[in-house]
């Protein structure tokens, strides 16, 4: 083989929920990239290696073919826009679920009722964008890159739009959610021009990966 497949993950829960897939498909990497520094990680498998990137940045090398596949959020797809991608299978771990949250004692519904224009910060821009249009209701997007939680607090926006699974961060900063914009899972991606010209060393891994989906192999991540 010339060119080896390379897979794009990221770091954490997303490295670790997709490991059992990878195991399945007899795919261990040499190093664990929580204990290394190093941002390509050689496999059992000599014509295999991991790339280490930001999570948001996932579909953009898988995108421009500098990652053949890749394992990233519905959330960071759909922001992404998807180019270049096929996403032919959900692999149902790193699950939660993308919400409004406002601070308690912020009245959700009254502002919906009256069409008051609402400040959102985000990290999340398009999803909200698309989410208020589809409920006719006009709002000041603000652009964070963490730490949502703080934003009602200090009065920077009236609501949030952010990932929940516990629930246990928006309790402790007195927030509530206050609606579901959608369910978010992980999906392996595929770089279109790859999933032709390497058919052939991409095909068994999907197949085992989509036999593990159905065995229900991701439950054993969902402690994590
Ligand atoms: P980062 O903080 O760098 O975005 P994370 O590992 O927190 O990396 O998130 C990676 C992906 O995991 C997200 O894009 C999302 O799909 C999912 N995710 C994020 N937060 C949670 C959560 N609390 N529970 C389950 N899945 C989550
Ligand atoms: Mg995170």
């Amino acid at each position: 083989m010339s060119d080896p497949l390379t897979i794009a993950l990221s770091k954490g829960r997303i490295f670790e929920e997709t490991m059992p897939f990878l195991a399945a498909a007899g795919i261990v990497p040499l190093e664990r990239p929580e204990h290394s520094r190093k941002l390509v990680i050689k496999t059992n498998h000599p014509d295999i290696r991991f790339i280490i990137v930001r999570a948001s940045d996932v579909p953009t090398y898988v995108q421009h073919g500098a990652a053949d596949l890749g394992v990233a959020g519905l959330d960071v797809l759909v922001e992404h826009g998807g180019e270049g991608l096929y996403q032919p299978l959900d692999l149902q771990i790193a699950q939660c679920r993308m919400m409004v949250a406002a601070h308690r004692d912020f009245d959700y519904a009254g502002a919906v009722r009256q069409g008051t224009r609402l400040r959102v910060a985000t990290k999340y821009v398009k999803i909200a964008r698309e989410h208020f249009a589809a409920k006719q209701m006009h709002v000041d997007l603000i652009k964070l890159y963490g730490s949502m939680e703080l934003a009602p607090i200090v009065g920077l926006a009236d609501v949030i739009v952010d990932l929940v699974s516990t629930g246990s961060t928006l309790k402790a900063n007195h927030l509530v959610p206050v609606e579901a914009i959608m369910e978010v899972s992980s999906r392996l991606i595929v770089n279109q021009v790859a999933f032709k010209l390497k058919r052939a060393e991409i095909m068994p891994v999907m197949d085992i990966f989509r036999q593990a989906v159905s065995n229900g192999l991701n439950m054993k991540g969902q402690n994590g």
